[in-house]
């Protein structure tokens, strides 16, 4: 056991968990980065990034979280494709099972995000990677001169709505409010781009194509009127948000109604030693920099722990 115990393991490998690695493996701590389902988080999923400090031109997303991960690695952090299966708090060093072995951690980063939420239609899930996708910028390619439409109302909707009109001929946004969510710039220029059609007070209620196994279209409630009509598309793209991925530690941690992680004074959790960053205790913000920055001040009070318990 000794050997397998860590100063700090960090859960997570997004913009947050990549900011505490480069803190922590500054300081020496030589910490383990546990990069998760989704290695480089919803950074490395995204296109251009316009609003990340220093990059006036902005930088592509990959390539930004590509830099961090480089930068911790100069430090001395390590990086294993693993993610948590359960984890024991109750206990000092914290006891991390990853399925085929236990890693103890004297402090614990939870850097873990928030994965793309569906819609939960049984016919949405059928035709996951047959015309139903949350990722653009993965799949748009796929859509060359079709039409397609996007669902939501907030800048990830509109993000992958103009992103997608490279490719597809027509982008129809159906959103289930008249008002959106998404900021102005975004929802000014989704407005006025000539292939993008807003279509409001709308609710898909299936995606229509499942005995083809390719989506034919969907089929839309219109909450005003009433009134069904079916839309003919081949591809359906959800941006409707994300759900932290927070469940692991229900029952150890104080999680919120949506299954965010509780912090207080920034990132303290209610367990001594474990704090939890970026995307998994942000509903508010959930911007690359504040992920960045909660992630340094994890980072810090590890650092700070670890310095008071004598090591
Ligand atoms: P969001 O702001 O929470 O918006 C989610 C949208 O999906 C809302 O319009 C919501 O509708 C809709 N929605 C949720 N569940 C739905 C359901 N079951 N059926 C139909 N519609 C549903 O999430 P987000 O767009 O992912 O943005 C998250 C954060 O990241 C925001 O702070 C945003 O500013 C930021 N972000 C920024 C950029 C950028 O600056 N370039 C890009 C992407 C994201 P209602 O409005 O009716 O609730």
């Amino acid at each position: 056991m000794t050997e397998n115990i860590r100063d700090t393991v960090i859960l997570g490998s997004g913009c947050a968990g990549l900011t505490a690695a480069i803190y922590t493996a500054r300081a020496n701590l030589k910490p383990l980065v546990l990069e998760g389902h989704e290695p480089g988080g919803q950074l490395s999923i995204t296109t251009l990034v316009e609003n990340f400090p220093g990059w006036p031109e902005g930088i592509q997303g990959p390539e930004l979280v590509e830099n961090m991960r480089k930068q911790a690695s100069r430090f001395g952090a390590e990086f294993r494709l693993g993610h948590l299966a359960t984890a024991d708090l109750s206990r000092h060093p914290f006891a991390l099972n990853l399925g085929n072995e236990t890693i103890h951690a004297r402090t614990l980063i939870i850097a873990s995000g928030a994965s793309a939420r569906w819609l939960g239609l049984p016919s949405e899930q059928a035709l996951i990677g047959h015309g139903v996708s949350s990722c653009a910028t993965c799949d748009g390619f796929f859509f060359s001169g079709r039409e397609i439409a996007v669902v939501g109302g907030g800048d990830s909707a509109m993000e992958e709505a103009l992103f997608l009109t490279r490719f597809a001929s027509k982008v129809t946004l159906i959103h289930r409010r008249e008002h959106f969510r998404a900021s102005r710039i975004m929802l000014d220029r989704a407005i006025a781009h000539p292939q993008i059609e807003l279509l409001t007070n709308a609710v898909v209620k299936e995606v229509l194509g499942v005995e083809r196994k390719e989506v034919t279209g969907v089929r839309l409630l219109d909450t005003v009127t009433g009134v069904e009509s079916v839309l003919d598309i081949s591809g359906l793209f959800l941006g409707i948000g994300h759900i932290p991925n927070a469940a692991m530690f229900a029952g150890q941690l104080d999680l919120d109604e949506d299954g965010y992680i509780k912090t207080h004074s920034y990132v303290f959790t209610r367990v001594p030693g474990v704090y939890a960053c970026g995307d998994v205790q942000d509903r508010r913000y959930r911007q690359a920099i504040t992920a960045a920055g909660t992630g340094c001040m994890a980072a810090l009070e590890a650092e700070k722990y670890l310095e008071e318990h004598g090591r």
